[in-house]
């Protein structure tokens, strides 16, 4: 599928970015029904390129939609997504606001159950809010497929033990990694989430102070927002293996740090979080709208304005 046109920004009543088509809006007019709303949550959300992905996948088949940026603070959350699904259709939710998600909705699928963590809420015909996550499928797909790598058997270290790391860990285990050693900043995290996998020959964690004689790993995977709340990660060169695959789920600025550091210290690839956020995006999308988007073109543009 050929490239589409650049999109078109609005500003809400919140002044969140709102993304429509140019060609959808050229052939807008009053007597059509009203778009379906979507949106993803978040804060800070003022980067978030959800909304964009959004409206070149709805474009790919001629979908009519309108797709915002909403800030919510986390006491504010629960209020705001009742609000937007007065109308909404299906929302995104990203940090720091998985855990709730998923606490608020009505029901929840097996992925989003495990993971105890929401990145995607749909209303349902019945009017019930459902939980879904599609952090691991998004990550693991964007390595196997877009990158060609096969985990089969790495030795792997996942760094934080947020919502997005409770999103992607039972996916590395299920993509076939060997281990998974699991190291928070607060090491009540890790632990709850390794007793949560409750796979102690294969999963297990280890202190943060640890990472300077923990030995090497084939793959470590940067699951925390330091990057993005613009802190930087002190890791030791020694993690990393001699074939080593570093991946950072955040991108852009915020992934400089861990990717620039991984290559710099030998890692053989680096890899950020961009694939990952189009493959889930994409996920959303065919939840919500029952089909299956072009993910490359799309990555390949952003990929072209990311670096
Ligand atoms: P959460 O707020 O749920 O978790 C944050 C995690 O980062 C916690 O484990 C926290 O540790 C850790 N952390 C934060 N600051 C530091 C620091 N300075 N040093 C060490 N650890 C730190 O966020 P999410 O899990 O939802 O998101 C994590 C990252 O992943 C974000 O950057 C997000 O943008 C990115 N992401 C990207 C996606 C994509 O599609 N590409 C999808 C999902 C997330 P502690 O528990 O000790 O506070």
């Amino acid at each position: 599928m050929g490239r589409s046109s650049p999109a078109v920004v609005s500003r809400t009543a919140t002044g969140a970015s709102r993304y429509t088509s140019r060609s959808i809006l050229a052939a807008w007019n009053p007597s059509m029904p009203p778009r379906q709303r979507f949106a993803v949550f978040g804060h800070p959300i003022t980067h978030s390129l959800s909304p964009r992905i959004h409206a070149d996948f709805a474009r790919q088949f001629g979908i009519d939609l309108t797709y915002e940026a909403i800030d919510a603070h986390p006491e504010g959350f629960p209020e705001a997504v009742h609000a937007f699904f007065v109308e909404g259709r299906g929302a995104n939710v990203t940090l720091p606001h998985k855990a709730a998600a998923f606490a608020m909705a009505d029901i929840a699928t097996a992925t989003a159950t495990r993971a105890g963590t929401a990145n995607v809420l749909t209303r349902l015909p019945d009017g019930r809010l459902e939980a879904h996550n599609t952090d691991g499928d998004g990550m693991v797909r964007d390595i196997t497929e877009r990158h060609a790598m096969d985990l089969r058997g790495h030795t792997t270290l996942l760094l934080g033990a947020g919502g997005a790391a409770r999103g992607v860990a039972w996916h590395l285990l299920d993509a076939g990694v060997g281990t998974l050693t699991i190291v928070n900043r607060n090491p009540v995290a890790a632990d709850n989430l390794a007793d949560a996998i409750g796979d102690p020959a294969r999963a297990h964690t280890r202190y943060w102070e640890d990472l300077h004689d923990i030995g090497s790993f084939d793959l470590i995977v940067n699951a925390t927002s330091a990057g993005t709340l613009g802190g930087g990660l002190d890791l030791p060169v020694s993690i990393i293996g001699s074939r080593a695959l570093c991946y950072d789920l955040s991108y852009g600025k915020s992934a400089a740090g861990f990717v620039g550091w991984a290559r710099g210290a030998g890692a053989r690839y680096a890899f950020d979080g961009l694939g990952m956020l189009v493959e889930t995006a994409a996920d959303a999308f065919e939840r919500w709208h029952g089909k299956r988007p072009d993910t490359d073109p799309v990555y390949t543009e952003l990929r072209q304005t990311y670096g």
